[in-house]
């Protein structure tokens, strides 16, 4: 069995941590270990993506195995005007366990096709949409997705059948004032109070209390200049999550409204874009159900826990794209800690060969 390699290979990667859309030497090493191990790859899939078709000979489904592989920016301790990578959503650790168990998938494969998808650009949420555009999807039935979870969500060493996300968006609002001498606010419309009246009005959305949601403004930009003067602009960016799509919509519908309130109060014009969006997962419950038989029958009734939840994944435009498409996306217990993303995120990558053998066990009673 190679899921031990599962260890070296991320502790590798976590050493390249490069940034969305930048994953070059990330993808050479992943291609690289590929071809050492006898498969036909296609590099340079969707930007940095790499994949591995396998194909039994015989009718089945076709499975892709998605890996994300991108890193976080954070700024660089010895010179802050720079930034540097680094591995702490675990990314590292998702291309470590498909590398581990890609010679066991093959193995296995008895029937129907497999696809390894090492996919970049997870983090801006456009690896995905670019690895469709260059049709990854194609002729692909069973999506499986994973990603390691944190001490808050599941204990170490347990695996969950589900990652229940949450449909998320930034919306940007712009919200165009009028610049006057600070002596004389009378003539101008100053966009700071227009944007203080916004965000407690945006904070004031509700919908349906049944679904969870969440409104918060994480930025605020106006222009530099004179501090004696009203500024004619500022952007604030919120960032909004929900349960599903439609509380979501919901949510960005009313924030529309909130912004064309400003005009009637302020006569400030406001504007909002939505410049990132991730829809809510549709997972397909016969898989779910046979990711909770293999873990009990690898690991033990203990080492399955329950479904947890939280944060946005672009996984979930595989579906979008393709609704026939059937999606499933496990979590493994890793003992992150303080948290994904936080910029010392670390986690005890012993429990890394197990996801692989889970992944392989997983695949066996589909394409075996
Ligand atoms: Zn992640």
């Amino acid at each position: 069995m190679t899921y031990q390699n599962s260890v070296s290979f991320r502790r590798d990667l976590h050493e390249l941590a490069e940034l969305s859309n930048q994953e070059k030497k990330t993808s050479e090493y992943i291609a690289g270990k590929l071809r050492e191990m006898g498969f036909n790859v296609k590099d340079h899939v969707g930007g940095y993506g790499v994949t591995v078709d396998i194909d039994s000979g015989l009718p089945g489904p076709t499975t892709m195995i998605r890996a994300d592989m991108d890193a976080l920016p954070y700024p660089d301790e010895n010179d802050p005007e720079k930034t540097v990578a680094i591995h702490a959503c675990g990314h590292d650790a998702h291309c470590g366990v498909l590398l581990g168990a890609a010679q066991e998938l093959r193995n296995t494969l008895k029937k129907g096709k497999l696809r390894l998808a090492f996919q970049p650009g997870e983090e801006s949420l456009t690896g995905a949409q670019n690895m469709i555009k260059d049709h990854v999807l194609d002729g692909v039935d069973i999506v499986v997705g994973s990603h390691i979870r944190p001490v808050q969500d599941i204990p170490f060493n347990t695996f969950c059948a589900s990652v229940n996300h949450v449909a998320c968006a930034t919306a940007e609002i712009t919200i165009n004032g009028k610049m006057a001498h600070a002596a004389r606010p009378h003539l101008g419309i100053n966009p700071i109070e227009a944007a203080s009246q916004l965000i407690t009005a945006i904070g004031l959305i509700k919908v349906d209390p049944n679904k969870s949601w969440s409104i918060k403004p994480t930025q605020i930009h106006s222009e530099k200049g004179a501090t004696n003067s009203i500024p004619s602009y500022v952007k604030v960016i919120f960032d909004i999550r929900a349960q599903d799509n439609e509380a979501l919509q919901q949510i960005l519908d009313k924030m529309k409204g909130s912004c064309r309130a400003l005009k009637e109060i302020f006569g400030a014009e406001a504007s909002s874009e939505i410049i990132d969006y991730c829809p809510d997962p549709e997972y397909d419950p016969e898989l779910v159900d046979l990711m909770k038989k293999t873990i009990v029958e690898q690991f033990g009734e203990k080492a399955l826990a329950n479904d947890c939840g939280g944060g946005g994944e672009d996984f979930h435009f595989y579906k979008i794209a393709n609704p026939e498409v059937r999606t499933i996306y496990f979590g493994v217990g890793s003992g992150a800690t303080p948290g994904l993303h936080a910029r010392d995120m670390h986690f005890d990558d012993s429990v890394l060969p197990l996801a692989s053998q889970l992944l392989v066990e997983f695949i066996r009673k589909i394409n075996g």
